[in-house]
């Protein structure tokens, strides 16, 4: 008997979720990753937050009054929303099925409550943490960075104590002390996470097909 060799390939990407502390240098690292890849694309989210030095609408982030951001909450328009230190951010909706549909590995730089949104809404979504080496080198970095006043990073590291409670919902933690390795580690963790047998529900369901039908033909 001739046998068909039917080979399915996983058409959808995986949303993947990137939180960390705020300095923990989750930017860098996803600039890293994509440049890197050819297989990811970046959401870009909305928010009411004042653009930074160097910061451009529609390449950092996509800059809204709070009225424009609440018309796009009532449309749906966003896959989850949350605010952070006084503002508004949010994920757009149309992006990212998009790219995913197109196969794309989607990611999400997001803050931890959006994050359990996320992963609420899609459990398939693979939720990644960044840390920093220590609570220190944090502190360094934020300092370092240059662009946020005093009183600002004590409350985005009065935010990270509060947020470094909630790690256990992530899947994985990268510690992010080299660049390099750290995006070989993130795009490693989600080649091993598209074999997961839960994301290849379909192509587990049409081997059993072939399987039930082979073995009948040769009845
Ligand atoms: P920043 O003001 O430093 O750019 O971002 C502050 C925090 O908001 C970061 O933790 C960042 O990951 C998070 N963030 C950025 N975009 C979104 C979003 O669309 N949704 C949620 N929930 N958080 C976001």
């Amino acid at each position: 008997m001739q046998l068909r060799v039917v080979t399915v390939m996983r058409h959808k990407g995986i949303l993947i979720v990137v939180s960390g502390f705020s300095g923990a240098g989750k930017g860098t690292l996803m600039k890293e990753l994509l440049r890197t890849y050819d297989n990811y694309a970046l959401s870009i989210s909305m928010t009411t937050r004042s653009p930074r030095q160097g910061e451009t609408d529609g390449v950092e982030y996509f800059f809204s009054t709070r009225e424009n951001f609440e018309k796009k909450i009532a449309e749906d328009g966003l896959i989850e929303y949350a605010e952070y230190c006084g503002n508004y951010y949010g994920t757009p909706r149309a992006y990212v099925e998009q790219q995913l549909n197109c196969g794309k590995d989607v990611i999400l730089e997001i803050e931890i409550q959006g994050a359990l949104k996320v992963k609420k809404k899609f459990p398939d979504a693979l939720l990644l943490f960044v840390m920093p080496p220590s609570a220190h080198e944090l502190k360094r970095r934020l300092i370092g960075r240059g662009t946020e006043t005093a009183e600002v990073i004590d409350r985005r590291l009065q935010r990270a104590a509060e947020e470094s409670e909630g790690i256990e919902a992530y899947d994985y933690l990268v510690i992010n002390d080299d660049l390099q390795k750290c995006t070989e580690e993130i795009h490693g963790i989600v080649r091993t996470a598209r074999n997961a047998a839960a994301r290849n529900t379909e192509f587990i369901e049409q081997i059993r097909r072939e399987l039930r039908e082979l073995w009948k033909g040769e009845e």
